[in-house]
């Protein structure tokens, strides 16, 4: 269960959230748990998340890992913070600050050479979907991203399904319309890394996921995780998603 919270709090609000959520979710024992907080909120959520089943993750990074690029920051840096994981290709990474699904797939291997697990997202956007090129798109974002890497680096990956048109929009894609786009993003893979590797790799669904909807997104078997934008910022809220089989 994955939150990203995009670029809101700043240092100071990430430990008072992780004050609140920290009790909340003591008790979930049942899944991985890992937050993404903006850059300066990293050492805040390694300190607040000591001693507990909690993971950190960053948004992004860039796949060099020092030199003169200013403003960006490499895997080996967000691993010193303690941090794990990494999201990798969002969507509005794609949409504004023109990441491709080569640059996703550099950022992914540098991610993995920094030690951190990169969460790499795929989806269509509307058009797509109205047109009825969910399918093709999803192959061909897998197809000139993942599909990329060795055996060795697809079994630590974790891919997030995010239809654009689902994000901060209020509109989930229905648990069987994600389902769907799981099967065929697995299928993808299974043709690409064959049938274990595809079986056991994690797909999050992402896409205004909230406490209400969470539990018939999960109850699909396609659906191994759920990755939280909006409702990931209030510890309450994140806390009824995490612990959602009870
Ligand atoms: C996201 O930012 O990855 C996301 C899924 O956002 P939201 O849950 O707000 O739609």
């Amino acid at each position: 269960m994955a939150g990203n919270w995009k670029m809101y709090k700043a240092p100071a609000e990430t430990s008072a959230f992780f004050e609140a959520f920290r009790p909340l979710v003591a008790g979930a024992a049942h899944c991985e748990i890992v937050i993404c907080p903006p850059f300066p909120d990293l050492p805040a959520a390694v300190e607040s998340t000591r001693q507990t089943r909690i993971m950190v993750g960053a948004q992004n990074l860039y796949w060099v890992k020092e030199g003169a690029f200013t403003g960006e920051v490499s895997g080996p840096m967000i691993r010193a913070t303690g941090a794990t994981h990494v999201i990798i290709g969002h969507s509005e990474r794609r949409q504004y600050f023109g990441e491709t699904d080569e640059s996703v797939l550099k950022k992914t291997v540098a991610a993995l050479d920094a030690g951190l697990t990169p969460i790499v997202c795929v989806g269509e956007r509307l058009e797509h979907r109205e047109a009825g090129q969910t399918e093709t798109v999803l192959c061909d974002q897998c197809r000139q991203g993942i599909a990329g890497l060795d055996a060795a680096q697809f079994a630590k990956i974790v891919i997030a399904y995010e239809p654009v048109w689902a994000i901060g929009t209020g509109k989930t894609a229905t648990p069987e319309m994600a389902a769907e786009a799981h099967a065929v993003i697995r299928s993808e893979m299974r043709a690409r890394f064959g049938p274990d590797a595809a079986g056991s790799v994690r797909i999050l669904y992402g896409g205004s996921v909230k406490p209400d909807n969470v539990k018939s997104l999960m109850a699909q078997p396609e659906i191994d995780g759920v990755l939280v934008g909006g409702a990931s910022l209030d510890p309450v809220s994140f806390a009824k998603i995490v612990n959602f089989p009870s």
